[in-house]
């Protein structure tokens, strides 16, 4: 389930935002303020973050900005949220580091239209498309993994990790990024818990000769690569 994170101080809008994503299926977390939108960014990371421009104190401009600069929050899809419809609000809000811009009253339509197109773009594992690395089919909606019809067995954990490594393939992943992007959470789970999840999905992937389509980067994490002659047993 994606998770998305609110920040929005008008608490009706809020609250009218929240009810239509958790009815599309969303995991909804609501921030009045940038103090607390910083606290839930610290703990788990959501999938996007629906931000409002006009907060009290910090303003939605300033973190977006802030979040743009680290290196955690650096790719997070952020979608901004603005009653003002001047064409140069717009180009601040971009310039800030927003994917998206939505000016007020908008449709809850609209709103998921947008964060579907903004997911696909940044954060595929957050969507239920059929995803097919060099034959090796994963599809979210009905949770099953199979290569050449001969169906994976795969924990809860695995399917989230294989999903995250089949949507980001070729590039190296730190524990800490997996833990951020699998698991939500960098600083409450070990690290040493990724790669307890990993050897499982290695040996869940054995029997369909994919095990080695994930590969051990010394001293940096791990990577899926198609890059490998898969076993043909
Ligand atoms: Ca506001």
């Amino acid at each position: 389930m994606s998770r998305v994170l609110v920040v929005e101080d008008e608490s009706a809008i809020a609250e009218l935002i929240s009810i239509n994503l958790r009815h599309a299926g969303y995991d909804v977390t609501i921030a009045s303020d940038a103090d607390q939108a910083q606290i839930e960014i610290d703990g788990v990371l959501p999938d996007l973050v629906v931000l409002d421009w006009m907060l009290p104190g910090q303003s939605g401009l300033v973190l977006a900005k802030r979040w743009r600069g680290q290196v955690r929050t650096r790719e997070l899809p952020i979608i901004m949220l603005t009653a003002r419809a001047e064409e140069g609000d717009m180009i601040s809000g971009l310039d800030a580091g927003a994917d998206d811009y939505l000016t007020k009253p908008f449709s809850t339509n609209e709103l998921l239209a947008r964060i579907r197109a903004v997911l696909r773009r940044k954060a595929p594992e957050a969507l239920d498309t059929l995803v097919d690395v060099a034959g090796l089919k994963l599809d979210p909606s009905t949770r099953r993994v199979a290569r050449d019809d001969r169906e994976v067995r795969i924990g809860p954990t695995e399917f989230r990790l294989l999903h995250f490594f089949m949507t980001h393939p070729e590039r190296v992943h730190s524990r800490g990024q997996l833990l951020d992007r699998v698991w939500g959470d960098h600083v409450f789970i070990e690290e040493r818990t990724v790669d307890v999840h990993v050897k499982r999905l290695r040996e869940a992937l054995e029997p369909v000769g994919c095990s080695r389509m994930i590969e051990t980067v010394r001293g940096a994490g791990y990577r899926f690569t198609q890059q490998v002659q898969t076993l043909s047993n």
